[in-house]
């Protein structure tokens, strides 16, 4: 089977791409015969070779495969240095008007209300539960890792009455469980992360908003890692207030939490007993500045290089085609177990349940988590990220997100792991 993936039009990745054509001339060298091998290892000890050279010279910087960021392409890049416009410039709210309009796109929503937070992934998730929750209202919550737990523990201090979902880390909710107890408890929202980047689980949500429409909740969807990197659809399956995080899939730096909201959503918002606790995180506030009709008023100032960044990154996306995009990391995590296996590691999660952008993996026994991560970081120049509560020193969480979703990126992990495991 041919497995060369496409490398996506990212300047990044062709980078690696010469950083892997010098080791691959290497690999071939080193292979050849031994007194070419002896005078290649003498450039090595001279550091004349040293794959650390070639992520210094060739790439300059660090090869992202941890839980997010990514690496972000030129365009994003380039995005990030343009000469600044005003927050109310109309020529700033047209590109942020593109950003809405891709955002829709990319979310598969129809929600006149989607546009990014001015902050990182962790306040889209307040913005949300802070404006459709109260005092006293019930939120049942699926907790398999950090990010649901997170969700739980925020809904708390709120003062939300919590249910949880529970299931071991590792393993998606059990969707019977999840939906029999909103029909028992008609809370007002219902939450689920649909890509746990704590474990590497994505999470089916098949027939969770008809149920969510039966009892009146608010169906609550956390896509900070699976949006662009698997299918999102908001309103095919009955999401109605979802947030994410620039820093994965839509690959652009950590800074912006994208966020859709539903009409029915809206009008749950309308009714509430009290306004928003909150100054940053008031919808109606914020809308009065992201929403333009009849003029923007000042709520706070926009973080201009990060939209010009988002909408860059937006375009690139749009550009690939989102289904592509999905297929181009499906078959990048595919390649990553694939080549892992053979160096003892073993998947955490099983087939049907992993989130194409993080893979989780069992260390092979004998290796020491801490220092092999250090050593591929310091040595190589590759991030991969550790495992969190009860995996943590079990497991590794290897991100292949945005650019980085290619067969260049495993390559160059495995090859670095030869000598770091050795
Ligand atoms: N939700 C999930 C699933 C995440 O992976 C993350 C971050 O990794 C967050 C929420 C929080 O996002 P941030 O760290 O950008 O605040």
């Amino acid at each position: 089977m041919d497995r060369r993936l496409e490398v996506v039009p990212c300047g990044y990745s062709k980078q690696i791409e010469s950083g892997l054509k010098i080791l691959r001339i290497k690999r071939f060298f080193l292979c050849q015969c031994n007194w070419i091998r002896t005078i290649l290892v003498a450039f090595c000890r001279n550091k004349f070779f040293s794959l650390n050279q070639v992520v210094n010279t060739s790439v300059s910087g660090t090869l992202l495969l941890g839980p997010g960021p990514c690496n972000v392409s030129e365009n994003v890049l380039e995005a990030l240095s343009r000469p600044l416009f005003g927050h109310l410039d109309p020529r700033f709210l047209e590109v942020m008007e593109s950003v809405k309009s891709q955002l829709r796109t990319v979310f598969d929503t129809e929600n006149s209300v989607t546009f990014p937070i001015s902050a990182t992934g962790s306040a889209g998730m307040e913005f949300l539960l802070a404006n459709f929750l109260e005092p006293g209202d019930t939120i049942v919550v699926g907790v398999n890792g950090v990010f649901g737990g997170r969700v739980a523990s925020l809904s708390e201090k709120l003062g939300a009455r919590v249910v949880k979902v529970e299931q071991e880390w590792g393993r998606a909710i059990d969707l019977n469980e999840f939906r029999d107890t909103i029909r028992r408890e008609y809370p007002k929202v219902a939450a689920l992360v649909s890509g746990e980047t704590s474990t590497g689980v994505y999470q089916p949500m098949n027939g969770v908003g008809d149920v969510c429409r039966e009892t009146g909740t608010l169906l609550f969807m956390d896509c900070v890692t699976s949006l662009a990197g698997m299918p999102v659809h908001v309103d095919k399956c009955g999401a109605d207030i979802v947030f994410s995080g620039t820093q994965k899939c839509l690959g652009v730096p950590p800074g912006l939490a994208p966020v859709t909201v539903s009409p029915r959503a809206l009008e749950v918002y309308r009714n509430r007993s009290k306004p928003t606790p909150s100054f940053y995180f008031d919808l109606d506030a914020i809308l009065s500045y992201i929403d333009g009709d009849g003029g923007r008023s000042y709520h706070h100032t926009a973080p201009i290089s990060m939209v010009f960044a988002l909408d860059a990154g937006l375009k690139e996306i749009l550009e690939e085609g989102l289904e592509s995009r999905w297929n181009r990391h499906a078959r990048a995590a595919e390649y990553l177990r694939s080549e892992m296996v053979a160096y003892g590691f073993e998947p955490v999660v099983p087939e049907g349940e992993r989130l194409n952008p993080l893979t989780t993996l069992y260390l092979p026994d004998g290796v020491n988590d801490a220092e092999a991560r250090s050593k591929l970081l310091m040595e190589h120049g590759i991030e991969v990220g550790a495992g969190l509560g009860p995996l943590a020193g079990k497991i590794w969480r290897i991100g292949l997100m945005a650019g980085n979703a290619c067969e260049t990126s495993v390559d160059w992990l495995t090859e670095a792991l030869k000598s770091v495991l050795s």
